[in-house]
């Protein structure tokens, strides 16, 4: 039951969106199942379960739905990160390159505090700009990210060993070609 493998049947390839050429893997499928949502989120919990961790952070918007289950399973607080325009609190901002053009995360400059562990969640990993961006965030406040956590990685775009030559540690449960 807890094999990863069994949760690639609850991940929707859309051809061609948002744009032509792209598969987009769509996790709503396995929202929307309960007994898959719940081995999806045993997965993350015990994992972390017995690690020290202070503080959840999700990343805009998919992080935000998996990331809150977990916080709340772990017993501690969830912090998001947002796309720009979105905090109306003081905020720190990280800028990132896209395919075309660039994007900007945004988190509360006092959603953690120096020294705080934080886990990072999101649902995926593509060219691993999204995840950098919110790990440079939470350094910036002097946190310490102890791990990146995603749903899927998409390892052939090469966002996951990036973060890992960061010094990023990562932990993800499906690999799509
Ligand atoms: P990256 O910054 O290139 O690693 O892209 C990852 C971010 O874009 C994450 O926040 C994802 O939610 C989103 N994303 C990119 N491609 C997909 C996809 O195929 N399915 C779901 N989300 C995607």
């Amino acid at each position: 039951l807890l094999d990863p493998n069994n949760l690639r049947d609850h991940i929707r390839t859309v051809p061609d969106w948002p744009q032509p050429g792209v598969q987009f893997r769509d996790i709503t499928p396995l929202l929307q199942d309960p007994a898959a949502l719940r081995v999806l989120v045993q997965h993350f919990v015990l994992r972390y379960m017995h690690q020290k961790i202070d503080v959840v952070a999700g990343l805009d918007a998919r992080g935000f739905i998996i990331g809150s289950i977990v916080a709340y399973e772990l017993n501690v607080g969830f912090v998001p990160i947002r796309k720009k325009g979105k905090l109306p609190y003081t905020t720190i901002a990280e800028e990132y390159e896209l395919e075309y053009g660039s994007a900007t995360v945004e988190m509360h400059a006092d959603a953690c505090k120096q020294g705080d562990r934080v886990l990072l969640i999101d649902d995926l990993i593509a060219t691993g700009g999204t995840m950098m961006a919110g790990k440079k965030l939470l350094e910036r406040l002097g946190a310490t990210v102890v791990e990146g956590a995603a749903i899927v990685d998409l390892p052939e775009l090469g966002g996951s060993q990036l973060l890992r030559d960061s010094g990023l540690q990562l932990f993800t449960l499906v690999d799509f070609a």
